[in-house]
Formats: C-alpha cells, sequence, structure tokens
C-alpha cells in the first residue's frame, strides 16, 4: 500500500537526529518506491539556509548513514525536489502562519492535498510550545475532511509520571490522541515485531510461555559506547530514563502480553498496557530488594583506554546520574506471577548487544547428574535485537563418544541467512506506519504513563537515600559487582551474551 501524498515538516532539521536517521531513511523508502507521489519534506530549524543548502547538506548525511550505497542520482534527484527549508525560531508565533501558506503552496505544487505529518525532533522543552503554535495558527486539524494531519514525538517523554500526564494532556488540548504519535525506534526493529509473529504466529511457544515453564527473563541492552556528545542530556536523564522506561519496558511488554485478538492498533496497545499495568509497585524503601544503579569510570574498551562518566564533556564532574542500572519485576498476573524479569542497560560495557532471554526450569527429574551433565544449562530461548538479528533455542544434547556426556547446544535462525536481506532501518517502517495511519508500533498514551508509574516509584526511592559511591565499575567490564550479587541473591547469575 501506498500512503496518500503528504508533506512532512520537520521541526529541528539541522539537528542530529534528522542528519543520522530521518533523512537516510526517508531516502530508502524513496529508493524502495515506497513514498507517495509528491512527497515533499519542509525542514524547520534556525540557522540560515537556502532550501538548496539545506538539499546539500541532506544529501551528506544520506552518502554517509544510508544502507543504499552508492545513492541513486535519478532517486536523489526526484527525492531532493521535494525538499524545502523553512527558518525560525520555534517560539516564533508570526513563523506558523508563513509555514502554513508554505504549505499550500506545496499542496498546489506537488499535489500533496493538505496531508500534513509534523515531526517534532527538537530538544524536549520544545514539544509543547510547538504544538501550541501549530495549534494557535490553525494547522494542527486538517483543512477538511479529506486531509488528515499527524504529529510524531521523539524521546524523551517526560521526565517523570507527572510530567508525562502533563505533555499528554498539552498535547490534546490541540491534537486528537489519533493524530499523536510518540515513536519509541525499538517497536521499528524486525526482531521486536518477529516477537509477535514468534509468539502469536506458532503453536509450539504459547503454551510454555508462562510461569510453569519458565523460570525467569532476562533482558540486556548493552552499550560500549560512551554518551558521546550528550553529556548535557544524559546528565540529567541517567539510564533509567533513557533506556528502562522507553525501550526496555516496550520490551518487557511485548514478551508479557497476552496475546491480542487482533493485529491492529488499539488490540495490541490494549494488552501491552494491561502487562505494564500489572508490573508490582516498587515502595520507596524497596529500591535496595529491587534495583542497582552504576556509573562507570576510566577503563579499556576493545584494548583502548577510555576515560570515565565525570570525565565526559559536560558532566558534572560529581555527578550521581546512573549509566549502569539492573532492575527485578513482577508481572503480578495469572501468566506470570513470581517469575523474575532481571532487566539491565549500561554505558561502556565490554559489548553492544541486546537480547532477551526467556530462562527455562529445570527438567523435574534429573536422570543426567555428575559428569554426565557438569555444565550443562536448563533451556533457553533468546531472541537477539540487535547486532545479528534472530532466535536460538539452546537445548541439552549427548556429545559423540561412548560415554554420556551432555552439552548445551544452539537451534537457532538468523535474519541475515534465512532472509538475505539486510533488515530495514526502525525509521523507515515507523516513518511509514505514520504516513499510512498505523499507529501499532506507536506508544499510546496510556502506555507512556503506565511505563512512567515503576519508573517514576524507583527514582522516588533512589531520591530518598544516601547516593552510592560512584564510580564503582570500570568501563569494559559488565556493571558493578554489586549487580552480580544483586542476581547470585535469587539464586540465579547473568548470561554472558
Ligand atoms: P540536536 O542535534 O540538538 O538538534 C536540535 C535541532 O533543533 C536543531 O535543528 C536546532 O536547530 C533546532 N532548534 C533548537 N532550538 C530551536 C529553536 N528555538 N528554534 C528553531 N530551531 C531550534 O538534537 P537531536 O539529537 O537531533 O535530537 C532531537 C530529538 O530527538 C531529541 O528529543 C532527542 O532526545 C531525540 N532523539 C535523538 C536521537 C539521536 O540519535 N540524535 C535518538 C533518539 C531520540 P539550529 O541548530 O539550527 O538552531
Amino acid at each position: 500500500r501506498i500512503p496518500d501524498p503528504c508533506v512532512m515538516v520537520i521541526f529541528g532539521a539541522s539537528g542530529d537526529l534528522t542528519r543520522r536517521k530521518l533523512m537516510p531513511a526517508l531516502y530508502n523508502l524513496a529508493y524502495d518506491g515506497l513514498l507517495p507521489p509528491g512527497f515533499s519534506i519542509v525542514g524547520y530549524a534556525r540557522r540560515p539556509m537556502s532550501d538548496d543548502e539545506f538539499r546539500a547538506s541532506m544529501r551528506k548525511a544520506v552518502e554517509r548513514f544510508s544502507r543504499r550505497q552508492p545513492i541513486d542520482e535519478g532517486v536523489w534527484e526526484a527525492f531532493a525536489s521535494g525538499i524545502f527549508y523553512f527558518e525560525a525560531d520555534f517560539a516564533d508565533e508570526h513563523a506558523y502562519p508563513k509555514l502554513g501558506e508554505l504549505l499550500e503552496r506545496i499542496d498546489r505544487a506537488r499535489g500533496t492535498g493538505g496531508n500534513r505529518i509534523f515531526y517534532l525532533a527538537t530538544p524536549p522543552d520544545a514539544y509543547e510550545l510547538i504544538a501550541e503554535r501549530l495549534g494557535e495558527a490553525g494547522l494542527a486539524q486538517p483543512a477538511d475532511r479529506d486531509s488528515w494531519v499527524r504529529l510524531i514525538v521523539e524521546k524523551p517523554f517526560g521526565r517523570d509520571l507527572q510530567s508525562a500526564i502533563e505533555l499528554n494532556e498539552h498535547l490534546l488540548r490541540f491534537f486528537r490522541e489519533d493524530q499523536i504519535y510518540r515513536i519509541d525506534h525499538y517497536l521499528g526493529k524486525e526482531t521486536v515485531q518477529n516477537i509477535l509473529a514468534l509468539r502469536f504466529a506458532n503453536t509450539i511457544f504459547e503454551p510454555i510461555w508462562n510461569r510453569t515453564y519458565i523460570d525467569h527473563v532476562q533482558i540486556t541492552v548493552a552499550e560500549s559506547i560512551g554518551i558521546e556528545d550528550r553529556g548535557g542530556y544524559y546528565d540529567r536523564a541517567g539510564a533509567l530514563r533513557d533506556m528502562v522506561q522507553n525501550h526496555m519496558l516496550q520490551l518487557l511488554s511485548v514478551i508479557a502480553m497476552e496475546p491480542p485478538i487482533a493485529f491492529e492498533a488499539d488490540p495490541v496497545r490494549d494488552e501491552k498496557v494491561k502487562a505494564l499495568r500489572a508490573i508490582r509497585p516498587i515502595r520507596p524503601d524497596e529500591v535496595d530488594e529491587y534495583t542497582v544503579r552504576g556509573q562507570y569510570g576510566p577503563g579499556f574498551i576493545g584494548g583502548q583506554p577510555v576515560p570515565g562518566y565525570r570525565q565526559e564533556p559536560r558532566v558534572d564532574p560529581n555527578s550521581q546520574t546512573e549509566t549502569y542500572v539492573a532492575l527485578k519485576l513482577f508481572i503480578d498476573n495469572w501468566r506470570w506471577a513470581d517469575v523474575p524479569f532481571y532487566l539491565r542497560t549500561g554505558k561502556r560495557l565490554p559489548r553492544r548487544v541486546t537480547e532477551i532471554a526467556l530462562q527455562f526450569k529445570q527438567v523435574p527429574h534429573r536422570l543426567f547428574t555428575g559428569p554426565a551433565a557438569a555444565g550443562l544449562e536448563p533451556n533457553a530461548l533468546v531472541i537477539r535485537i540487535q547486532p545479528d538479528e534472530g532466535v536460538s533455542l539452546n537445548i541439552a544434547a549427548k556429545a559423540p563418544g561412548p560415554r554420556v556426556r551432555l552439552r548445551t547446544v544452539s537451534m537457532g535462525f538468523l535474519y541475515g541467512t534465512s532472509f538475505l536481506v539486510q533488515a530495514p532501518d526502525a525509521y523507515e517502517r515507523l516513518l511509514l506506519d505514520c504516513m499510512l495511519g498505523d499507529s501499532t508500533l506507536f506508544t499510546r498514551r496510556d502506555e507512556t504513563e503506565a511505563a512512567w508509574l515503576p519508573i517514576t516509584q524507583i527514582l522516588q526511592g533512589w531520591a530518598e537515600e544516601l547516593p552510592p559511591l560512584f564510580p564503582n565499575y570500570d568501563a569494559g567490564s559488565w556493571g558493578p559487582p554489586e549487580a552480580e550479587e544483586f542476581i547470585a541473591r535469587d539464586g540465579r547469575r547473568w548470561r554472558r551474551p
């Protein structure tokens, strides 16, 4: 299906997200012939630039970051002819009527029919202002019944539950909920969508996808990079807000949700919200039982020395911000009662890997003991989100030879070898879905708020206790020793992905 012709206005068009993700994704969609005829882009930012200068800088971005290399001149020419630049401050109320006039000119010249997507690729403190200005200028609602207007909002969506509620209420003064697309690019990743296929298009997993068979679940988002040039933002956010509230709770919700009645936006999101709402509350005095915080000091990554977090640019030299967090959550419902979900994420860990492991229980009666079973692991289903996307099932097998010796072996499905194509970038899928009006892979209002509740409880608990002694792990290690003790207390250990 090809979307209706439309214009996408990117607020923050000279920024990093536009350059690294949005423009390459839009070009890739153009290359694949998936964009509607007349599709146009208006880049809105403050620095002075002509249309041609903006096109030239976007071409550089596509040359650097698109997965379609080298750039196809014919595709680029057609794509670039629909790119325009609009120079203004977000706060300038006189700019928005002019933006409206530009959009009408584009509608007439390129047949985009009044359909618009406003993409907020801006610092988060500009979201409310831009929504309000669009509303005041009459741009937030379509001009007629045949056209549509949609708003894409980037992360972070609020700083805690209260600010997320306020942001939602503010946006909803100008846009209806069905116009708002809150983006979490993890949901656009092929393997994340594949969790739904794995669970609900196969008969063999769902019967064992519950507390009877699953001992616990581990979700790991490990990064080897530090905070790069995001120190100013990151130091006010920390790992819990930056990674857990959005991406990791989204992963948790697709693993934990009940089967939806249809593969459509509301039925899918209804089930995700129910899973999030079932997360057991954490009282402030319980945070130590359920969480571990860490911050990296200097160390080595790939043999190269790297600075500690407090030495990074635009980070407070006495910062108490966590760059690592491990937590244990319970989902209090029939399927998951008393099954711990262990989540951990960190910067400057030894490698970049995102995976979800469902660890099954031990067999009920052990036939194989002693040396025969030494080193044998219980079954695990491991879903690898990145890199090397795929799914593997770890099972016990007898090693060849006269004696019975068991080993853990792996049955696997690898995206690259099964489909022989490179998975599209998450932003390609999500931008196209928004143009098509499909919000299945975007977070609904109640979902963002349900995800903020446990995070806010943890933040409150942390605020009430003495700050930890940071730094407490070396760059290049798997996190603070406390995280190992944390899971060992339950008689379990972290997987080494
Ligand atoms: P950025 O590089 O700082 O870009 C900010 C953009 O906003 C620039 O184009 C800047 O234009 C414009 N801008 C700021 N204040 C303005 C004003 N008052 N009037 C007009 N333009 C203004 O930020 P970013 O990294 O692209 O991030 C944008 C959003 O995406 C953030 O919410 C971020 O959390 C989110 N995000 C980013 C990434 C990423 O990979 N970068 C990933 C996920 C989410 P001028 O410089 O021309 O003034």
